[in-house]
């Protein structure tokens, strides 16, 4: 077999599957629809602002390492990483703060001193379960390729991970270590970025809290879009063949597998394999011939969605972290409201300010400012998106000026809002760039497979394939590509991909 390979998509996925495809020796193409490389990783400019379109806590940069290592390069010499200490301030209801620390030293000293020092101990005790529930987590759940459930049960692994609790519900996994309510709310919401309510998640899901606020946030110079544009490059230097503004309309097949895939413009670019990093639902329904979809795609129950507003403003923002989450007064109410379908009615929020790090991404003395909003997607409920578009803009001024950052509307020069409905016309289902939920039937074994079960030839990376959701998944899930891709065309992954 030959060893022509085209990737669709430069997201982080489509990027990371490239660069490992072309190292192991692979002829590759990479065509991206946009102008620039990233996909949710992109970036947006206006008078004189830079704006990172998606991720801003970046975490795990040792899979950033792991590519550039491949390529025989070092990571620092195309990127310049720093680690956020806080790497978040938390903001309470009842007004008051708590910042999560670079270290898990300082993160015990600042519990010390804002709840005691038994919590102290107790946030010792749960930060090394959260360790071992990552380490023993790795290799089984995240960095594998499933070919049956089966492949799961390997009877150690599982029995560990039981032993960690990893099967049972996060919120008492959580609560069995930590009593002050404020540290249970910072070590519980991101269930919420894999699409689920704490209370609902499994403890599996806690790990997501170690990448967050135990293993480290990053930032690197320029904004997380260098990372796309620092892939790009590396893709480009290992031979990878990236065209961008090139929209790709389908994916062609002859005897149930992929030959070639067509460009809006009707080039034609013949292949012996095609990975596919648009949103898994939408690559089915937009890019493959209707039989190929599996049954349970038009199914899955997708992720809570979000508002972004970017706010690009003349001064800077009094008090600011460069991560700022402002949890409600009723914690379980914010996460009904959502899977509900509704605007949460007293809201918890997110604000990142990449200027309290990087001054160089707003016009002298300015600050950028990106709010993000979670709310239900376009699945759970009837909201009229584009009326309540511009009403977000205003309600995001209005919390940012109460919870004490300054006149904000005043201090707005650019506005920007991207809602639900701006992310389904952006391609990604159900309008939620989180993806499919990662509820225990949409996870591991049981998510999305990377190989398309009814047309050869046909590879997935992103978020809506294993392993998941948010950058670092989704570095893996290119690795996972990568290796699907090598054992179809007979070849053998380079490096530490297997
Ligand atoms: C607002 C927001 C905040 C987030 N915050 C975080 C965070 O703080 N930390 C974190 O880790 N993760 C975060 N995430 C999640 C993270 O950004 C995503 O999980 C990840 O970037 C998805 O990468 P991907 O490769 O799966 O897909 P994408 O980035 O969507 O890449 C798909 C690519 O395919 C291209 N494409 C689509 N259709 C075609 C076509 N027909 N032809 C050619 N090209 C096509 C698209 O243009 C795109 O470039 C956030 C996401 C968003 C949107």
């Amino acid at each position: 077999m030959g060893g022509k390979v085209v990737v669709v998509g430069a997201g982080l996925g489509g990027l990371a599957a490239a660069v490992r495809l072309a190292v192991a020796g692979a002829d590759v193409t990479l065509l991206e629809r946009e102008d620039r490389p990233g996909g949710r990783a992109g970036r947006l400019e206006r008078d004189g602002f830079a704006f990172d379109t998606g991720p801003s806590v970046l975490t795990m940069p040792a899979l950033l390492d792991e590519l550039y290592a491949l390529a025989g390069e070092r990571m620092a010499d195309s990127l310049r990483l720093t680690r956020l200490d806080p790497a978040y301030r938390a903001v309470f209801a009842d007004g008051s703060v708590l910042h999560v620390r670079g270290s898990v030293e300082a993160m015990a000293a600042e519990v010390r001193d804002v709840c005691g020092p038994a919590e102290s101990q107790r946030f010792l005790r749960f930060a090394a379960r959260l360790q071992a529930l990552y380490e023993a987590e790795y290799d089984t759940f995240i960095d594998a390729n499933f070919d049956s459930p089966l492949d799961l049960a390997r009877p150690a692994a599982m029995a560990r991970l039981v032993r960690l609790g990893a099967f049972r519900r996060m919120m008492p996994l959580v609560r069995s270590f930590l009593r002050d309510w404020r540290l249970v709310r910072l070590f519980t919401f991101q269930a919420m970025y894999a699409g689920m309510s704490p209370y609902e998640a499994l403890g599996v899901y806690a790990v997501i809290a170690y990448m967050d606020a135990i293993a480290g946030v990053y930032f690197p110079a320029g904004g997380v879009h260098a990372v796309s544009r620092g892939l790009a490059d590396l893709a480009g230097r290992v031979g990878v063949d990236l065209r961008l503004g090139t929209a790709v309309e389908a994916v062609e097949t002859a005897s149930a597998r992929a030959v070639a895939v067509r460009t809006a413009t009707g080039e034609r670019f013949a292949c012996d394999l095609v990975v596919l990093n648009p949103d898994l639902p939408v690559a089915y329904r937009d890019l493959l011939p209707a039989e190929a979809t599996p049954w349970r795609v038009p199914r899955l129950r997708h992720s809570p969605s979000c508002v972004v507003v970017h706010l690009g403003l003349d001064r800077p923002l009094a008090g600011a972290a460069h991560h700022n989450i402002h949890f409600s007064h009723d914690y379980a109410a914010s996460f009904d409201d959502i899977l509900a379908g509704r605007l949460q009615r007293d809201a918890s929020w997110f604000l990142t300010v990449p200027t309290v790090t990087d001054p160089s991404l707003a016009p002298p003395g300015g600050a950028v400012g990106f709010y993000l909003l979670p709310t239900p997607n376009l699945v759970g409920s009837a909201l009229n998106w584009d009326a309540q578009g511009p009403r977000e803009v205003a309600m995001a001024q209005r919390r940012l000026t109460d919870a004490g950052y300054g006149d904000v509307a005043a201090a707005t020069v650019v506005a920007e809002v991207v809602t639900p409905a701006d992310w389904a016309r952006q391609g990604m289902a159900a309008g939620t760039p989180f993806a499919a939920a990662h509820t225990f039937t949409q996870t591991g074994p049981f998510r999305p497979a990377n190989v398309a079960p009814k047309v050869g030839g046909v590879v997935f990376t992103g978020s809506g394939t294993t392993p998941g959701v948010g950058v670092p998944m989704v570095l893996v899930s290119g690795k996972l590509a990568a290796a699907r891709a090598l054992a179809l065309l007979g070849r053998e992954p380079a490096g530490a991909a297997r």
